[in-house]
């Protein structure tokens, strides 16, 4: 994760919250608001806390290559453990040049290359975009034995509906 300067922290009391905090990026500023009835001590201790989640938050959106390397090792293990290196890429990237496709794969030298248009999609959506491209390393063309792989997966169907209607709302093809 980057380290970032800290940001300007503006607390908020509040006389109708009882227990809860919360807190949100307004601008530079990080608003953060808590119950009036907060100790001096509560108050910096939930702040440094609400600054600590809201950096995770951010964190997650902002996915690494490295993070998409480990997701195809995950998904590997989980659906395509008798292949083992077969399956295995030489490279999981993010681009951005990509916006006609949501993944694509070069089995000549085992790289596969993922859209950032999926980067801010549901965890399960990005698995299966990921998964589609590892079964093209194995098989190359969309034939049965190809759907049979990708069907291990159990959200494909799901996964599939979602791309195209988002495809639809942005016409991708
Ligand atoms: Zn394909």
């Amino acid at each position: 994760m980057t380290v970032t300067r800290k940001p300007v922290v503006e607390v908020r009391r509040s006389q109708r919250r009882r227990r809860t905090v919360s807190a949100y990026r307004d601008g530079e500023r990080v608003v953060v608001l808590i119950p009036d009835q907060f100790s001096r001590a509560e108050e910096s201790e939930w702040v440094d806390r609400m600054l600590a989640r809201l950096a995770a938050r951010e964190g997650r959106l902002a996915r690494s290559d490295a993070e998409l390397l480990a997701r195809a090792t995950r998904l590997i293990d989980l659906y395509l453990t008798e292949y083992g290196s077969a399956a295995a890429p030489a490279s999981v990237r993010w681009v951005t040049n990509q916006n006609g496709r949501w993944g694509s794969c070069t089995p000549a030298d085992r790289t596969i290359r993922i859209s950032h248009r999926v980067q801010d999609m549901p965890d399960w959506v990005i698995d299966y975009v990921l998964l589609h491209e590892l079964a093209h390393l194995i098989v190359p063309s969309h034939n049965a034995e190809f759907w049979a792989l990708v069907a291990r997966y159990p959200r494909s169907e799901r996964a599939r509906g979602y791309l195209e209607g988002v495809a639809a709302t942005a016409a991708i093809p």
